[in-house]
Formats: C-alpha cells, sequence, structure tokens
C-alpha cells in the first residue's frame, strides 16, 4: 500500500482477500478434511460442461469431479487461459508470463491449490522489492535510483506522494478499521465500515478519489501526476484512474499488490497440473482418476452454442456441431463473449443480468517480451557504480520494464514493456519486431549506455489480450455505477429464486469477480459454482463445513436500491 518501510512490527493475522464485498472463508472451506460436501448417490457420475480450461474452470471441474461429478470441460483455445507462459523457441525452460505473473500471498484460495500441485514460487521483482536488485524511476527524465527494498532512500517527492495516499486512504476510507477487520475476519465490523464506503465510492472514480482527497489536495497537481505513474507497490495506476474506486479499495484493503510471488516454471503449471492430478479423496471415482483421464486426455472443443432444449436441459453445441445435454452448465470466459462468439439462448439469463453482462467493462493490456543471453544487468556500470539496468518505471510508452534472471550465464527474459489501456492501446495494430524496436528506444533514452539489443538472442514474444477473439480483453475493470451489475453477477449462484428457465447456468472467473485482475477472484468465483451446482443436484454441504450459500444471506454484498 506504501511505498515507504513499514514501522509496525507488531505480530498480526495477515491480510488475505477476505471479502470485503462477500467475507467468506473460501480457504477454510476448501481445505477442510471432511470436504466440501456430499451428493446424493443417485447422483453420483452425473455430467456437469464446464466452458473455459482457465483457473476458474480447472478448479471448478477438480472440485466437482472430488464431489463425484463427471466435468465436462470445453476450450476453444489453450488450457490455462489467462495463466499462460510462452516459451521462447530454442531454450528450455525460458517463457513469457502474457498473463498472470505476480500472485500476492493474500490470495491464500489461490495458494491452496498452488500447494496441492507443489508449484515452488519465489518473490516477483517488483519495484523497490528486496528481490530486486535495483529499481529506476524515469519521470520527465528525471531519474531515481535506489538498490533493494531501499525505501528510506526515496527522493523526498516520493516520499510525499507515498504519504499523501497512505493519508488518503484514511481520511476517505477509514482504511485501518477496514483492514483490520479483513485480517480478523470480523464481518460485523468489515460490514460496517464496507457497506458505508460503497453507496459513497460506487459512482466516483479513483481520480476523484485521490484529487478530492485533504492529503492530496494540499499539494501539488505533480504529486498526483507522479501518483499516477508511480502508484504504489506494483507500478503505475494511472491507467485505472477512470474505474470506479471500489475496486482500487479491494486491491488495497485485501493486499494484492504486496507481498508478491511469482511461480518457478510458471503460472500456466497451476491450471495443467490440477489437470493431470489424482485426488486423494474422491468420491465415486476410482483412486488414479484425474481430469485428464476423465476427458479422453483433452477438453472438448470450443462452445459455439448455448440453448435450452425441449425438456429443460442446458444444450451445449461445440464448434463441430456435436450436441450434450446437461442439467448443470459453469461459463468461466469473458461474459462479451456470450453475445459475440456464443449463440446463447437469451431466456436463460434474466434481462438485468444481461445488463451487468453487457455492460461490464474489460481492460486493455499488451506486454512484449525478449529473451537475452545473460542477466547482463547485474553487471555495474564502470562509472557510475550502479547496476547496468533496473526494473524500470517510466512515463515513456515501455512504462513498466521487469527484469527476470534465470541464473548467471543462462538465458535470461526482458518484459520490456507490461501496460494497460491508452497505453496498450498504443500497440495494438504493431507487430513484435515493431514492438520491440519502439520499447528498445525509449528504454534507450533511459539507458544511454546499454545495448540491450546487442543480448537479444531468440524471437520475441507479444500479446494484447484485446485482439485475441478468446478473450477481447485482458480483466475487467469496473467502472462507476457498476457495483450493481457486479452483484449481480456475482450472487448469481444462489439461483432458489430464480424462474426455472433461468436456473442451471452459473457463472465463474476473473470477470464475475469483485477482485478482477486477480487469480484469486477467478478461484473464490469457481468455488461459488461449485457449492450451486452441488445444491442443485440435491447435494448438502457438512454442518462443520459451511459453504458460501449456506451463510450468503448473513455475508451477502450489500444490495443497492435501484
Ligand atoms: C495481462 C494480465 C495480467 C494479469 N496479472 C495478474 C497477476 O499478476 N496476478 C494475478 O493474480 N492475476 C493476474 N491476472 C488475472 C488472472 O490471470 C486471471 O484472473 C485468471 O487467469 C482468470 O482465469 P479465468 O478462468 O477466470 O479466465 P480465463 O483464464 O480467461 O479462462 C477462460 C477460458 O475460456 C476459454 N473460452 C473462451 N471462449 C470459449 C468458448 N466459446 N468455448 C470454450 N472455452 C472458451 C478461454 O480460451 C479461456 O481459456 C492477469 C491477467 C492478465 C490478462
Amino acid at each position: 500500500m506504501s511505498l515507504l518501510p513499514d514501522t509496525d512490527t507488531e505480530a498480526k493475522p495477515p491480510v488475505t482477500t477476505f471479502g470485503p464485498d462477500f467475507p467468506f472463508d473460501y480457504d477454510r472451506w476448501i481445505s477442510h478434511p471432511a470436504g466440501l460436501g456430499r451428493l446424493p448417490d443417485a447422483e453420483l457420475g452425473q455430467e456437469v460442461a464446464v466452458i473455459g480450461a482457465g483457473l476458474a474452470g480447472i478448479v471448478a471441474a477438480h472440485e466437482l469431479m472430488k464431489l463425484g461429478f463427471k466435468p465436462v470441460i470445453y476450450e476453444s483455445s489453450r488450457m490455462g487461459g489467462r495463466l499462460r507462459s510462452e516459451p521462447f523457441s530454442g531454450a528450455d525452460g525460458v517463457f513469457a508470463e502474457l498473463g498472470g505473473m505476480r500472485f500476492p500471498i493474500s490470495s491464500t484460495g489461490l495458494y491452496h491449490y498452488i500447494g496441492q500441485v507443489g508449484i515452488e514460487t519465489k518473490p516477483f521483482p517488483n519495484p523497490l522489492d528486496e528481490a530486486t536488485p535495483s529499481t529506476l524511476i524515469d519521470l520527465e527524465s528525471e531519474q531515481f535510483y535506489v538498490e533493494g527494498a531501499g525505501k528510506g532512500e526515496l527522493p523526498p517527492l516520493l516520499r510525499e506522494v507515498s504519504e499523501a495516499w497512505s493519508e488518503a486512504l484514511e481520511g476517505g476510507a477509514d482504511f485501518t478499521a477496514l483492514q483490520t477487520a479483513v485480517r480478523t475476519r470480523d464481518v460485523a465490523a468489515l460490514k460496517a465500515v464496507w457497506n458505508k464506503l460503497v453507496p459513497l465510492w460506487d459512482e466516483r472514480t479513483f481520480y476523484d478519489f485521490v484529487a478530492s482527497s485533504r492529503s492530496f489536495a494540499q499539494k501539488s497537481f505533480r504529486h498526483r501526476e507522479v501518483f499516477g505513474q508511480v502508484g504504489f507497490g506494483t507500478g503505475g495506476w494511472d491507467s485505472d484512474f477512470p474505474n470506479s474506486m471500489l475496486e482500487i479499495l479491494r486491491v488495497v484493503v485485501t493486499a494484492q499488490d504486496e507481498n508478491q510471488r511469482m511461480m518457478v516454471g510458471g503460472a500456466e503449471q497451476l491450471p495443467r497440473r490440477l489437470w493431470q492430478l489424482a485426488p486423494t479423496t474422491l468420491a465415486h471415482w476410482p483412486a488414479g482418476t484425474s481430469l485428464a483421464s476423465l476427458h479422453a486426455g483433452a477438453p472438448r472443443p470450443g462452445v459455439t452454442r448455448i440453448a435450452r432444449d425441449e425438456g429443460g436441459a442446458i444444450a451445449i453445441t461445440d464448434r463441430w456441431g456435436d450436441t450434450r445435454r446437461y442439467k448443470a452448465a459453469i461459463v468461466t470466459c469473458h461474459s462479451w463473449l456470450l453475445t459475440t462468439h456464443i449463440d446463447c439462448d437469451e431466456s436463460l439469463f434474466s434481462q438485468k443480468l444481461w445488463m451487468a453482462l453487457d455492460r461490464t467493462r474489460y481492460m486493455q493490456s499488451a506486454k512484449t517480451f525478449v529473451m537475452v543471453d545473460k542477466p547482463f544487468w547485474t553487471e555495474r556500470d564502470e562509472k557510475t557504480g550502479r547496476y547496468k539496468m533496473s526494473m524500470t518505471l517510466t512515463d515513456r510508452i515501455t512504462r513498466g520494464t521487469y527484469l527476470f534472471d534465470n541464473g548467471p550465464d543462462k538465458p535470461s527474459v526482458i518484459c520490456l514493456s507490461y501496460s494497460w489501456m491508452s497505453d496498450a492501446m498504443k500497440v495494438l495494430p504493431l507487430d513484435a519486431e515493431r514492438r520491440v524496436r519502439l520499447m528498445l528506444a525509449a528504454l534507450q533514452k533511459v539507458y544511454p549506455g546499454v545495448d540491450i539489443a546487442s543480448h537479444i538472442i531468440g524471437e520475441p514474444i507479444t500479446v494484447s489480450w484485446e485482439s485475441d477473439p478468446n478473450f477481447l480483453g485482458a480483466f475487467k475493470g469496473a467502472l462507476p455505477g457498476h457495483y450493481r451489475y457486479n452483484r449481480q453477477m456475482f450472487c448469481h449462484f444462489m439461483q432458489d429464486s430464480m424462474p426455472d428457465a433461468e436456473r442451471g447456468l452459473f457463472l465463474a472467473g476473473d470477470g464475475i469477480s469483485f477482485t478482477p485482475g486477480w487469480a484469486e477472484g477467478a478461484v473464490q468465483t469457481a468455488l461459488n459454482t461449485v457449492w450451486g451446482v452441488l445444491h442443485q443436484f440435491g447435494g448438502k454441504t457438512l454442518t462443520e463445513n459451511p459453504g458460501p450459500g449456506d451463510v450468503f444471506d448473513a455475508i451477502a454484498p450489500i444490495d443497492l436500491p435501484n
């Protein structure tokens, strides 16, 4: 949350992604030895369709399989979805993280699955992180250079910006009380603060919060500008300035922007290993059963149509025209695909829900990577004594440059540029080569003495998520006034009061969650649908381990009047 050193050393419970909208203990639910629930014997082996083999789809399918269902996964592109570790050709184990790459330790649901499949993690080389040899902040050609965490060495302007942000959070969002309630999992205290903030900030932007705060209002415009460029924790946040302030509050209060780690060997391993995993506790299925074995090795093809048939079943048609019928199906792809790429019966959702699915806004994001012969940035410049190159935050087109050190004299990786929104749109029509040339030209101005190009080996890798027809964007970024849409989508797994025509199709994934852009949201919404499907088939959770639907009424997200 702050660029400044944390002086508060008192031992406290950890901050986790507990709410703030729906404070349910997902981590405890999924790690409880009694399991998630029981399915009636007559329903064991029933098929449930899961559309999308990203994290949400694979987590939902994994838990459904453990309960005794037969998940049938459909995927139109590549398993892993937005956890995509693209290998550089010609080098073993060298890859570019095109989607999720840094995972806050507060994502305890996500880390449960990382632990289950035994993926090692290590600190992500973020700006001003202990794991980062050096950080260079380049703004209007003025440079600030810091080694390691080095927060004490920040120049006055950056210190003032950081302090102003902390004060703004305290004054505008009762931040300490809010985060203490998250830490201690005190639902009443959390609701008392959060339920006041929702109507106050749903219709106002992040920029409004910053500009109207007393702490920033007392400072110069330059302070707000620098805050936008440098942000807090992980990099520039001005791309999020138009978003609803609630989106930002959720990130900081659940510490998504802090203590981030990367998955050694790539994030795509998580869904892939879960796909292969044969769980030790399985209802119905023989030992050794995995998602892979239930699918003859690969998911079914992409879905082109979702309809309600005459008998009331949900009929799913794949791209080759094969139609199968299910009592329940989980949709995990971006919601816009339901109106653009999948012919989905309008009657399957209420008009209010369609409004939410269609109005939901996705942000754009572009990344450009190169492989280099060695981590040359660990060498020192003879004249300045500084590291030759640093994790770099700048107002130039590259915005964020990240360095991935694979060990001395081993091919390593530079993410030349990670950008969002307008900065991502600037490069949308450009191919990888043109993007690399642009980024190198910008970095040349930051590091005039360093010949990055001379270290490049292999082919560059780039991505613009918005140009991929399987995604149409990077992740949700709710705009002012979108809280009601978020709530509508998130709560859709509670289907008892819905007309029969709208039941049986469940929504999960990043875009349905209250914490978009973070894999934890995909996990939590997937788990909601597991509860929803179990309930629909007459299954029950155990008294000692209630699920999200069992406690829904007590902790439901606040409902704003229409
Ligand atoms: C650029 C970027 C950076 C990110 N950084 C981070 C980060 O640092 N930390 C973090 O925690 N999270 C991060 N995230 C978010 C994280 O990657 C996502 O929350 C998570 O991967 C989403 O999983 P999902 O299953 O909800 O969606 P997806 O991964 O999108 O899965 C949906 C799947 O549905 C498939 N599909 C689409 N259409 C069809 C169809 N018709 N039929 C069948 N299948 C279909 C898609 O191909 C896809 O595989 C980032 C995301 C992006 C894009």
